[in-house]
């Protein structure tokens, strides 16, 4: 028999409805034996997800010291779900117990007691589904992360798997019948509650379906596809049915939400081919994301955009010749716990790219203290607003002129560009421009490498 890790995120278990089609799929093939669960997601384009009103609840008792407001709200969202597919009122009662049990808990350490409540989403999501499946005829059994051994680094909200975890995971491949898990946490050694990024059920999908060596690893959202470039912005963008690995990592960093980019690298180390489907349309064929592709040169085959950067842009003159100046401007990054993104740079000048949201004015004016006392530089700047485009595909590194016709796109569409990058494996080009010309820009390099009809070229 195969053996399928089906992922299914938040709006496919949004309400009983929707859990009921989740339920089909899961009967519909005997294969799909490992169930990921995220947590309840929006119902409708106002609604609030789960895990966000679980973070309203952490906050408020942290804030107050109190949150019973906000803690019915969560509590009559899945109150209405238990009904809605006839299960019994205790397990609502158990819910609302173990999430008071939840806001008890020590609120020294912030992130950990937030991550203690954000997890619970995905953890009695899980429940619920596992108790639905049962009712309706499958053995379907919910297994918590810390009896599976999913063990995680204690960076809560930002966690990574240890190491060690596959050989305990591999195990859930002789789990008889059907294993419901929760997604976005483990546990840490001490035995916390710790949580993968926002969007994080797609990498336990992936490290399970590593570890037990799935055939598949499935994973449905409510897209019929990845698509060249986000349909928000260009409703007309085609579907894209076949990526490689490197190109869906590539996307997912620079903004393409159907998969996140840090669930790639578990399923690629394991060689498991990953496939997106859609929930309310399992027919439709979807994408797959394989180790490689038959590819033409010339191949772009998505542009994907993400706002959210900034740049530190230092200066000095003969900066090329002085060693170790990066490593030292580095060097006060990581004294102030900021990752860079990219660092273009030039003969007298480097910046540093990093996300918007690591750079609070607290550590913008150390670090722009630090690098003007330690470093002399004849300017640093501070730049916010940055957005950042990609040009991705396996056949650019082959194919001629295509900055070119990228950059000349972007100067018709009055676009400037303020930084402009060739990855090192050349399967992407990044352009850095303001915030406010992003859909603009995503608009323009789409009709230069999609719409023949406006002078681009169908490349793949
Ligand atoms: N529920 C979590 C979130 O909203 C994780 C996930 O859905 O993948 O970020």
């Amino acid at each position: 028999m195969g053996l399928k890790v089906v992922k299914f995120g938040g709006t496919s278990l949004a309400d009983a409805g929707q859990i009921l089609k989740v339920f089909e799929i899961v009967k519909a093939d005997p294969d799909r034996r490992i169930i990921v669960v995220s947590a309840p997601g929006k119902r409708h384009k106002t609604d609030t997800k789960v895990t966000d009103l679980l973070i309203a609840c952490a906050e408020a008792m942290l804030k107050h010291g109190a949150a019973e407001q906000e803690l019915a709200v969560v509590v009559q969202r899945f109150a209405e779900i238990q009904q809605a597919l006839g299960l019994p009122d205790s397990i609502t009662r158990a819910i609302e117990t173990d999430l008071r049990q939840r806001l008890a808990g020590d609120r020294q350490h912030h992130g950990r007691f937030l991550d203690g409540l954000k997890a619970a989403g995905e953890d009695h999501c899980a429940q619920l589904v596992a108790a639905a499946f049962r009712q309706k005829g499958l053995d379907a059994h919910y297994v918590s992360p810390r009896e599976a051994g999913l063990l995680l680094s204690a960076q809560f909200g930002n966690a990574q798997v240890l190491e060690k975890s596959y050989a305990r995971l591999a195990e859930l491949r002789h789990h008889s019948g059907v294993t419901i898990f929760p997604g976005f946490f483990g546990y840490t050694e001490a035995g916390e509650v710790a949580t993968f990024p926002r969007g994080g059920s797609d990498i336990t999908g992936a490290i399970l379906a590593a570890a037990v060596q799935a055939d598949v690893y499935e994973n449905f959202t409510d897209v019929d596809s990845v698509y060249a470039c986000d349909p928000h912005i260009v409703p007309e963008a085609p579907p894209i049915t076949l990526l490689t690995y490197r190109e869906m990592r590539e996307l997912a960093y620079a903004g393409f939400g159907v998969f996140h980019d840090e669930a790639i690298v578990p399923a690629v180390q394991a060689g498991v081919t990953i496939g997106i489907k859609n929930t309310n349309r399992p027919s439709a064929p979807g994408t797959q994301i394989v180790p490689e592709r038959p590819y033409s040169a010339g191949g772009v085959v998505g542009v994907a955009s993400a706002n959210g950067f900034s740049t530190i842009y230092v200066s000095k003159y003969l900066m090329n010749r002085e060693v170790g100046f990066s490593r030292r401007l580095l060097q006060i990054l990581e004294d102030e716990n900021i990752s860079y993104e990219h660092a273009p740079s030039g003969i007298d000048n480097t910046s540093m790219i990093v996300r918007s949201r690591e750079l609070t004015p607290a550590r913008e004016a150390r670090v722009v203290g630090r690098i003007q006392a330690e470093l002399a530089p004849d300017d640093v700047e501070v730049e916010h607003g940055l957005a950042l485009l990609m040009i991705v595909g396996e056949g650019m590194r082959y194919t001629v002129g295509l900055a070119a016709r990228a950059t000349r796109a972007l100067a018709d569409a009055g676009v400037n560009i303020e930084m402009l990058n060739q990855g090192a494996s050349e399967i992407s080009i990044m352009f850095g421009v303001q915030e406010a010309d992003r859909k603009k820009a995503v608009r323009a390099l789409y009709h230069a490498f999609f719409a023949p009809a406006h002078g681009g070229e169908q490349t793949v």
